[in-house]
């Protein structure tokens, strides 16, 4: 099984850099210091110690002399130069799970729970597999199911092209047995220091999934798909404890299960999406 988590967060940290490359482009006001433009400048910045505390559509210059980024809300114009969307509403979990208030997902926090720093803007959102067989369609849909039942987030399925998460099946030969991998891309909307997510692609791998058969090619599947939506839904590696579903290397036999075909969605995994949603 693939760790994309290193490509994952290359993604995330171009975001924020054009973000602060936004701001190096546009020049501090360049308008007529009359007073009703100064008046205007006055009230359209801020300013942020870290990156974690950028806001949505502003664009930040690191400022040497007072330690800070200053940030001016990005114009129309500006906005559209460089591709921004439209801020998105932050839809909460009503899930019950019992985890911490997160006021701002720090880098220590991102670490102590395996977060990789995105997230999706709802909680419901789609998936596309038309590029899958039949059975790995039923496969990806049992994941999905036993996802669902955890009632923080819910996946639906869609035949529409613009779905949030696509899967698609590749025929590459891949280095290290690969299975899965997923790409995400990140809309740039900051919320309490995480990136909301645009799109995902999950890739799975024939080459890699077809040296399994029967019961064996179900379980990896599922256990496949379950790694790779986590990391599709912000989850990160978790290189502690080697017997769940976010571990680095795929070994599913060291994973506890269900049946001979589904793996036990473990309470790291919970924790993580409870966490992210729940906030
Ligand atoms: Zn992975």
């Amino acid at each position: 099984m693939m760790k994309s988590s290193s490509k994952l967060l290359k993604s995330t940290f171009t975001l924020l850099s054009l973000i602060t490359l936004a701001g190096t482009i546009t020049p501090i006001v360049a308008t007529p210091t009359t007073i009703q433009a100064k008046k205007a400048k006055k009230k359209h910045y801020i300013t942020a110690k870290n990156k974690h505390q950028f806001k949505f559509g502003y664009a930040y210059v690191y400022n040497k002399k007072k330690h800070c980024y200053i940030g001016h809300k990005m114009s129309k114009k500006e906005r559209q130069q460089f591709n921004m969307p439209k801020e998105q509403k932050i839809q909460k979990a009503k899930s019950n799970y019992d985890v911490p208030k997160i006021s701002n997902f720090t880098d220590n926090i991102l670490d102590k729970y395996n977060l990789k720093g995105d997230r999706w803007a709802n909680i419901k959102i789609t998936y596309n597999d038309n590029d899958l067989s039949t059975e790995q369609q039923n496969i990806v849909e049992q994941a999905i199911k036993q996802i669902n039942q955890l009632n923080i987030i819910t996946i639906n399925k869609t035949t529409k092209t613009k779905a949030n998460i696509t899967f698609r099946l590749s025929n590459k030969e891949n280095k290290n047995n690969v299975i899965g991998d997923t790409v995400i891309n990140d809309e740039g909307q900051i919320y309490k220091g995480l990136i909301t997510a645009s799109t995902a692609t999950i890739t799975l791998y024939s080459k890699g999934l077809n040296k399994y058969t029967n019961d064996d090619y179900k379980l990896k599947l599922n256990d496949v798909t379950l790694h790779e939506l986590g990391h599709a839904l912000g989850l990160g590696h978790n290189d502690q404890n080697k017997h769940e579903i976010m571990q680095p290397i795929s070994d599913t036999k060291s994973i506890e299960k269900i049946d001979s075909t589904h793996v036990a969605i473990d309470q790291d995994y919970i924790k993580g999406l409870a966490i992210l949603y729940q906030n």
